[in-house]
């Protein structure tokens, strides 16, 4: 078999081995049924035990209650910022802005009604998390909604906002499923698949059902959360062969131990690459304000661009690839998802210490 490389890429991102092997041998023909998952009709029995499995996969993997119901839909993370006002906003919102993808939120949000930025650490170029104490909450906004993990500027949550009892949203696109989260504190989860999740195609959406009454029979078909929850995601097409990997990939997850499991590893790992930058003196500097810092995508800067360019040239030549920063802020970002293998942060600091010694 050819060799794999270290993928750093942020999305479409890393896929666990297992799961491409195990798609690769119902590629051709679908558990001996003769035809691959993507030739098949999205009605038929053998698709809708996918699409129910997956779902069932998932609900364990978060015990997720019968009170949510859970959407496979299409568009992107990047329909839900406008799906979620569309829906669920009744007049006014609460947003926290930690970054570029909270604003591209903001932006569809104020479309639909009068938002309030709850927080804004734009300022200080969104190299941290606001502090609780910071929160600008209104108590009759609609809901509040944030951004757990900021892809590109590599800061987390690491606890959601307490919003009282005001229905709590939140992107969860490059960090979903990277540790077990209370799903009882949030009304509405969304994520696009492609990060940690499963191929591009699919957009998750978990959505506690007394929401779906917000949802106006006004609003486009496609755009109604509410026939999508009563279709069981099966109102249209739905992403079907991105679906099946996602489920996929849900079984890994429980196979791995589930996400108590993969939260450890996913703190051993980001603490092997934080902690030897940390000891480089500022060779290797993290953008990120310490706290903050996000276990799914590893920011930092080299003394200068040259010798980040350089450092981007020689890794992609040894096999580790996706290690240039968004092109909004330059520098450098190791995403290092769920399936992305511990010993490729061992191998890429080991690269690193020899190019510090060099340079
Ligand atoms: N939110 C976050 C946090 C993201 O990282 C991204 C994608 N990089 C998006 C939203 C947009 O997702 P999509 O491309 O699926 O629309």
């Amino acid at each position: 078999m050819e060799k794999r490389i270290y993928n750093f890429s942020a999305g479409p991102a890393v896929l666990p081995e297992e799961v491409l092997l195990e798609a690769q041998k119902d590629f051709y023909s679908y558990k001996g049924q003769g035809l691959s998952v993507m030739e098949m009709s999205h009605r038929s029995k053998t698709y809708d035990n996918i699409i129910k499995e997956a779902e069932a996969d998932l609900r364990k993997l978060l015990d997720i209650g019968d009170n949510y119901s859970v959407l496979f839909l299409q568009g992107g993370a990047t329909l839900q910022f406008s799906m979620v006002p569309l829906n669920i906003m009744q007049s006014k919102a609460d947003y926290i802005v930690t970054g570029s993808w909270s604003k591209k939120a903001v932006k569809e949000a104020k479309r639909v009604g009068t938002v309030n930025i709850a927080a804004s650490t734009e300022s200080e170029n969104f190299i941290r998390i606001p502090k609780q104490e910071e929160l600008k909450l209104d108590p009759e906004a609609s809901y509040v909604h944030f951004t757990s993990n900021n892809t590109i500027f590599g800061t987390q949550f690491h606890n959601e906002p307490e919003v009282g009892n005001v229905p709590l949203v939140c992107d969860t696109s490059s960090d979903m499923l990277h540790k077990k989260i209370d799903i009882n504190k949030y009304a509405l989860i969304y994520a696009g698949a492609q990060k940690n999740m499963g191929p591009s195609g699919s957009t998750l959406v978990i959505v506690r059902k007394d929401l779906l009454e917000r949802s106006s029979d006004d609003l486009h078909t496609y755009l109604n959360y509410k026939i999508h929850a009563e279709k069981e995601s099966l109102y249209n097409t739905p992403p079907t062969f991105s679906v099946y990997i996602m489920g996929l990939v849900f079984k890994w997850l429980l196979n791995m131990g589930g996400l108590d499991k993969m939260y450890e590893r996913n703190l051993a790992k980001a603490n092997v690459l934080y902690d030897y930058m940390d000891s480089t003196d500022g060779f290797y500097k993290g953008t990120a304000a310490k706290e903050d810092r996000s276990l799914m995508n590893v920011t930092f800067r080299l003394p200068n661009e040259d010798l980040e360019k350089k450092l981007i040239a020689e890794a992609t030549e040894k096999g580790f690839i996706g290690l240039k920063g968004h092109r909004s802020v330059g520098g450098l970002r190791a995403s290092i998802y769920n399936a992305f293998p511990s010993k490729g942060v061992d191998d890429l600091v080991e690269f690193m210490k020899d190019f510090k010694a060099k340079n």
